[in-house]
């Protein structure tokens, strides 16, 4: 099932994504996606049973998509440098010697720049002059937990979205910390849906990639990260608890523009598109402002 929240009037309701431009409102039965992911099973029969209703079918063109979790309830959690040929990139730029990092690399970006879908991007000029894009998997936590083994980490996913980690580079990297040029408004587009998991899967098997204005600029495997999803989940949760609705990125593959030769930004009117099969595909508009 794809878990959609969706804009109708002034209202966020939680939804599905059928497919054929049609959606199901699920507000009758839950009043959030988040609280639909805490009601765990008793949610997805919910959620199944009203995919079937006719009177909670709409068409899709009536409504405007969020992000399916349009305000996180704590900072989104974000894996740097967890792909190979990316580490060698940021190293290459910064005229440095390629060195793994040991331990998954955690920064987090605040719950205020969560964007949705097709939603533009801000580009303020005089705060930033390398805006980049950034495809990542993102897990979405399920059951809550803490210290939680390698082994059982799959059975705390609820499932899978797309996530570009937009990021002022120069921020980035005058602040030091990583979180003020990780977290400014609308750097970080989420959706169109979250997939449960078990019609993903096995998500190491995902592929993704994204392109700039239609020219491909990033693609990997999954299976590629320098850290799995559940040695991410076991690192993340040991003596910290997460919670049903976290969201977890795990990391971007190469291709980034800042390590471009020369660097590139992003402009005004660059149309960013994050795919990841099986998932979907996350539009972005750059916008200066
Ligand atoms: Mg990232």
């Amino acid at each position: 099932m794809k878990f959609i929240t969706f804009a109708r009037d002034e209202e966020q309701l939680p939804g599905l994504w059928l497919g054929g431009g049609r959606i199901a409102d699920l507000s009758s039965a839950v009043g959030s996606i988040q609280e639909l992911i805490e009601a765990g099973e008793a949610g997805l029969k919910a959620a199944r049973d009203l995919a079937k209703d006719e009177d909670v079918n709409l068409s899709a063109a009536a409504v405007r998509l969020l992000a399916p979790i349009p305000r996180t309830r704590k900072n989104v959690f974000c894996i740097g440098r967890n792909y190979i040929e990316h580490v060698a990139e940021g190293a290459r730029a910064a005229g440095q010697e390629t060195r793994l990092p040991e331990y998954p690399q955690i920064f987090t970006k605040a719950p205020t720049a969560i964007n949705a879908p097709g939603a533009p991007v801000r580009l303020d000029a005089g705060l930033t002059k390398l805006l980049d894009y950034e495809v990542e998997l993102a897990v979405v936590i399920g059951k809550a937990g803490r210290d939680i083994p390698k082994d059982r980490a799959y059975e705390h996913v609820f499932g899978y979205t797309i996530a570009n980690d937009v990021t002022a580079r120069d921020l980035q990297r005058r602040h030091e910390q990583w979180f003020k040029g990780k977290s400014l408004d609308t750097s970080l587009p989420l959706g169109p849906w979250i997939v449960d998991a078990a019609e993903i899967g096995d998500p190491t098997t995902l592929e993704l990639s994204l392109t700039v204005n239609g020219q491909e600029r990033q693609r990997a495997k999954a299976s590629m990260m320098i850290f799995d999803i559940p040695t991410i989940i076991a690192s993340l949760s040991a003596g910290m608890t997460l919670e049903p609705g976290d969201i977890i990125a795990t990391g971007t593959p190469s291709g980034v523009g800042y390590a471009m030769t020369p660097p590139q930004g992003l402009k005004d009117g660059d149309v960013v598109v994050a795919r990841i099969d099986r998932i979907g595909e996350l539009e972005s508009p750059i916008k200066a402002v």
